[in-house]
């Protein structure tokens, strides 16, 4: 995963954690991050909406 500084987390939605960071370019990203062990879903969005959408719909793959 790479390193989200200033990850500053919002909520969690089941194993999903949401929150916002800053990329190099100086813009506020939504990321959903799966916390589950050997899982390792990550996915940016451009609204804190859609990433918990996003969260709410991810299944672990992890059996
Ligand atoms: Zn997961």
């Amino acid at each position: 995963m790479p390193a989200r500084i200033n990850f500053r987390s919002l909520m969690k939605i089941g194993p999903v954690q949401i929150g916002t960071y800053r990329d190099r370019h100086g813009r506020n990203k939504d990321a959903a991050v799966c916390t589950t062990d050997g899982c390792g879903w990550s996915s940016d969005y451009s609204s804190s909406t859609a990433a918990q959408l996003a969260a709410r719909s991810h299944r672990c793959r992890v059996s």
